[in-house]
C-alpha cells in the first residue's frame, strides 16, 4: 500500500548521504518561506496546489517537504539517477576540491566526458559542444544549420517545446496562443501542425498523411525561396504527453530537408539518453540519424549540462562562422557529473529499469484506464508516460480543470504529479530512472483512489 511503501522510505537509513546534510525534520519554516516567496520568479507549479509544498531534500524517487513528509516524484526526469546519489555527491565534491574554472583550456574530465557521449551516438555523430541547458543546446543547434547553409529559415513542429531562450522559445509553438510571442516570433519560423492522431484536424487520419504534409510544406518553402536550414523535432513529444511521431515521419521530412541542404535536428533533451529505454529512442526507432542531436537534462541529473553532437564538418563551418564561448558550459565539474551519471546509469542498469518498470506501469494505468473513464489514453513508453483525461471519450474533450484538481488531490496523498500538453490535461509521468515497482504500485494506487474518491 501506499502507506507501507512511505514506511519503508522513512525506515530505510541509507538514503541520506552521510555528512551532507542530516534527514528532514522541520528543516525550515513552510509557512515564513512562503510568505517569502515574492522575491522568486519561476514558474513554480503552484497553480496545482491549493498549499504548495517546501522541498527541503530528496533521496532516489522520494523528496522531502519542509515537514518531515516523504513524496513520490512522478516529474523529475532532470534528476535521472535519483535524488542525493552519493557516488555523484562524492565525484562532484571531489573535483570541486580539484579544479573547476572556465571552458578556455583542456581538462582531462571534458576530453573524458565528451568521448563517452560521442560513442553513444551513430559514428557519424563525433563533435561535441557542451553547453548549460536544453534550451542553449536547442538555440546553438539552429545556428549550426543556419551556419552550414548561410540561410536563416527553421521548421518546427507545432505543440513542441525547445527551450526558453529567444531562439529555442520561437521554435516552440505550444505557446502560439500568447499574441506577444507571436508578435516577436522571427519570420523565418515555420512550423507543421503536430502529427497528434488524438486530437483536431488530424483526428483518426493514417499516419503518412502527417509525414506527406510536412513534406509538401518543406517543398512549398523552397519553392518560395525560403528553403529550411534545419528542421527540429522530438521523436515523442515531451511536453504534448508522450505522443510519438508515426513511423516513417522524420525518413521522410529529413529526405525533403536534406534535398535543399537543410540539416535535420534531433531534440533529445527531455526524452532521450535512456528514459524510454534506448539511449535515444526516438530517432533509433524512427530508423534515421540525424545531422545534429540536443542532449540536457537526464544526461547531468540536475545539474547545468546540455550538449549539441554534430558531425565535425558542421561543426567546423560554426567555427569559421561565429564566435563561441560559454564560460561554465564544458566546465570540468560539468563534464564530471555527466561521466558519473554515464557510469551510474550503466552500473545500475537503469535504462533496462526505465525500460522494464515504464512497461509495468504503463500495463497498471492502461487497467485502470479500463475502470475509470475519465483516462481516455495512455500515452507513451518506458518511464516517460502520460495518461489523458477527457471528459468525453468520442468527442476528446480534454478534462483540464479536472487534471489540476487530480494533481492537488494526488499531493495531498504524498504523490508530486504535473499537467502537460497544451490543454494541460495530460498527467506527465517521467520520474527518476531509478523508480522502483512499489513506487509504480504506489502510483497507480494514489491514482485510483483519486479518481474512486472524486478530486
Ligand atoms: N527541448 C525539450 C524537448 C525540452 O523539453 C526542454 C525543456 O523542457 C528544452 C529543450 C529546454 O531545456 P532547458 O529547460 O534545460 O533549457
Amino acid at each position: 500500500s501506499l502507506a507501507a511503501a512511505w514506511r519503508a522510505v522513512v525506515a530505510d537509513p541509507t538514503p541520506f548521504v552521510t555528512g551532507i546534510a542530516e534527514p528532514a525534520e522541520k528543516s525550515a519554516d513552510a509557512a515564513s518561506l512562503l510568505s517569502r516567496r515574492d522575491a522568486v520568479f519561476a514558474d513554480v507549479q503552484e497553480h496545482y496546489f491549493a498549499d504548495p509544498p517546501v522541498f527541503v531534500r530528496g533521496w532516489r524517487e522520494h523528496l522531502v517537504d519542509a515537514d518531515g513528509r516523504v513524496y513520490l516524484d512522478t516529474l523529475n526526469n532532470v534528476t535521472s539517477v535519483g535524488h542525493a546519489h552519493p557516488r555523484l555527491v562524492a565525484a562532484v565534491a571531489r573535483q570541486w576540491s580539484l579544479l573547476n574554472t572556465n571552458s578556455r583550456f583542456h581538462y582531462p574530465a571534458v576530453v573524458e566526458f565528451s568521448e563517452r557521449l560521442a560513442a553513444l551516438l551513430p559514428e557519424s555523430l563525433d563533435t561535441v559542444f557542451l553547453v548549460n541547458s536544453g534550451s542553449e543546446a536547442v538555440d546553438l543547434a539552429l545556428r549550426l544549420a543556419q551556419a552550414w547553409t548561410g540561410r536563416p529559415d527553421l521548421l518546427a513542429v507545432q505543440e513542441a517545446y525547445h527551450g526558453w531562450t529567444y531562439l529555442s522559445d520561437a521554435v516552440s509553438t505550444s505557446v502560439a496562443d500568447n499574441p506577444a510571442a507571436l508578435e516577436t516570433r522571427p519570420p523565418f519560423i515555420h512550423t507543421v501542425p503536430a502529427p497528434n492522431p488524438f486530437r483536431g484536424a488530424h483526428r483518426g487520419n493514417k499516419a503518412r498523411r502527417y509525414a506527406d504534409e510536412a513534406v509538401a510544406e518543406v517543398h512549398r518553402l523552397a519553392e518560395e525561396g525560403t528553403p529550411v536550414a534545419g528542421f527540429i523535432a522530438e521523436a515523442l513529444f515531451g511536453n504534448g504527453g508522450g505522443i510519438a511521431l508515426p513511423d516513417g515521419y522524420l525518413a521522410a521530412v529529413y529526405d525533403a530537408v536534406r534535398a535543399y541542404g537543410g540539416l535535420a535536428i534531433a531534440d533529445e533533451v527531455q526524452v532521450g539518453y535512456g528514459r524510454l529505454g534506448e539511449w535515444f529512442w526516438g530517432f533509433e526507432q524512427q530508423g534515421v540519424v540525424p545531422d545534429v542531436v540536443t542532449v540536457a537534462k537526464s544526461m547531468g541529473s540536475g545539474h547545468p549540462l546540455g550538449a549539441v553532437v554534430t558531425t565535425r564538418a558542421v561543426a567546423e563551418r560554426y567555427r569559421t562562422g561565429g564566435y563561441f564561448f560559454s564560460s561554465a558550459g564544458g566546465s570540468p565539474v560539468s563534464s564530471v557529473v555527466g561521466t558519473t551519471v554515464l557510469d551510474i546509469l550503466r552500473d545500475e542498469d537503469l535504462q533496462g529499469n526505465a525500460r522494464d518498470t515504464g512497461a509495468y506501469l504503463k500495463m497498471r494505468l492502461q487497467e485502470l484506464a479500463e475502470r475509470h473513464p475519465l483516462i481516455g489514453a495512455v500515452h507513451g513508453f518506458g518511464l516517460y508516460l502520460g495518461p489523458e483525461f477527457v471528459r468525453d471519450r468520442e468527442t476528446w474533450e480534454p478534462a483540464t480543470a479536472e487534471t489540476a484538481a487530480i494533481c492537488d488531490r494526488l499531493r495531498d496523498l504524498g504523490v508530486v504529479a504535473q499537467p502537460t500538453g497544451d490543454h494541460q490535461n495530460i498527467l506527465k509521468i517521467k520520474p527518476p530512472m531509478c523508480f522502483s515497482r512499489d513506487s509504480a504500485d504506489a502510483l497507480v494506487a494514489a491514482l485510483d483512489r483519486v479518481l474512486t474518491t472524486g478530486w
